[in-house]
């Protein structure tokens, strides 16, 4: 399952991330789903408490947000959300534009108890 693969590299860059503050426990994680990214945060939830078990970051609280997708028109470089994926300027009703936000799964915010 793709969440899987993708829930176990978060965990990684967790892991590594903890190992470099020298942390004993993850307290938090937040991670950014994109609209757009195909990947379905609840999946990602089941996925997380599966593979965080009996990892340094077991017990850390999973704090999933997500991203509208939005847009740059390259004719005019106006930037819209779109809608319901439908993929047109409103302002030029041009169809040449790019995907800027929304699209991956990003991980925000790593949140660590240090020794004091
Ligand atoms: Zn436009």
């Amino acid at each position: 399952m793709h969440e899987f693969s993708l829930v176990q590299s978060l965990l990684d860059q967790v892991e590594s991330i903890r190992l470099a503050e020298r942390a004993e426990r993850v307290l938090s994680i937040r991670v950014n789903v994109g609209e757009f990214s195909g990947v379905e945060p609840d999946l990602v939830r089941d996925a997380f408490d599966m593979l965080v078990e009996a990892t340094p970051t077991q017990g850390a609280e999973l704090d999933i947000i997500t991203t509208p997708l939005k847009a740059r028109c390259r004719d005019c470089g106006g930037e819209f959300y779109v809608e319901h994926f439908f993929f047109e300027c409103p302002t030029c009703y041009s169809r040449d534009i790019m995907v800027i936000q929304g699209e991956g799964v990003i991980l925000e915010t790593v949140e660590l108890e240090l020794d004091s």
